[in-house]
């Protein structure tokens, strides 16, 4: 395996950075974790987008235009032959000081790790997800924004943490106001009659690719898609929840602190818009 760093493909076991790197010492960088399906990778451009918009945020300037990015992502992939693949965009703030100052890094580091996928097993689509809501808290919009896909995914971790404790393998975080964000590393929806709801992103939800992709294919199949704040009673009581991230594309939630959801099972909502995302997915392809 092939991975990109700073300039050049080194082998995986060779592919290290210093203890030094601003990234490391104070999770000081952002990311980007992308899905290609059968040689396509899946809105790339949005991606990089939000990876553009992420490093100006946190002032970090990435040496390369958006097209020399889209270059390096295409090549990583060729040199590792792969058609389906899970790529992990890094870009750190590179080797400094000991110091906070980030003017100590002169240089961004720039990692593309290309891999095989690993693919949630399908039981897990079939059964539907049991989850819990945490203790951990999304941080606030105002603090640092949940726009920017940050190298500082401590409250992300904490809540799987949390989640493995009560042996389940995913948790809904609510944020500092207790309305439903975010899953660990994916946006949360809940359908009532024909109303589709998701948090909007001041409520602490990342703007998700494939969060926007489903907002997109749900209006088009006829459904009221809303952007909208809600609670854990909403979702209790809610028809249907599902899961969306680049990884587990769409996955129901049949139970979420012990309230069974719907029937239990994967609901036919959720099913119609999998099976949606699974026909763009081709398409965008295609085009
Ligand atoms: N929320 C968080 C915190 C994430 O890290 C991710 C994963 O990137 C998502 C949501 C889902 O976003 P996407 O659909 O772009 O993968």
């Amino acid at each position: 395996q092939w991975i990109y760093l700073n300039g050049e493909f080194v082998e995986k076991h060779d592919a290290k950075i210093s203890v030094y790197d601003h990234g490391f010492l104070y999770g000081d960088g952002v990311f980007e974790g992308i899905r290609v399906y059968d040689g396509n990778v899946f809105r790339l451009k949005e991606h990089l987008d939000r990876l553009y918009d992420s490093a100006k945020s946190i002032m970090l300037v990435i040496p390369h235009t958006k097209e020399e990015m889209t270059d390096l992502v295409i090549k990583t992939l060729q040199r590792n032959k792969l058609r389906s693949a899970y790529i992990r965009l890094v870009i750190s703030r590179g080797v400094g000081n000991l110091g906070l100052d980030p003017s100590s890094c002169a240089k961004p580091q720039i990692v593309i790790i290309a891999e095989e996928l690993a693919l949630f097993p399908k039981e897990l689509y079939d059964s539907g997800l049991e989850i819990i809501t945490v203790a951990t808290r999304r941080n606030r919009p105002d603090v640092l924004s949940p726009k920017v896909k940050s190298l500082n995914y401590l409250n992300n971790v904490l809540v799987k943490i949390e989640a493995s404790l009560a042996g389940v393998s995913e948790a809904l975080m609510l944020n500092d106001q207790g309305y439903v964000a975010e899953g660990s590393a994916d946006n949360v929806f809940i359908i009532k009659g024909k109303k589709i709801l998701t948090p909007p992103g001041y409520i602490g939800a990342l703007e998700g690719i494939t969060r926007n992709a489903i907002m997109e294919i749900a209006t088009e199949l006829g459904y009221t898609v809303k952007e909208e704040p809600f609670t854990r009673h909403d979702v209790y009581v809610a028809d249907e929840v599902f899961l969306t991230g680049t990884a587990a594309e769409v996955i129901a939630v049949v139970k979420v602190d012990g309230r069974v959801i719907g029937n239990g099972v994967p609901g036919k909502e959720t099913q119609q818009l999998l099976e949606a995302f699974r026909h763009r997915v081709i398409e965008d392809g295609e085009k």
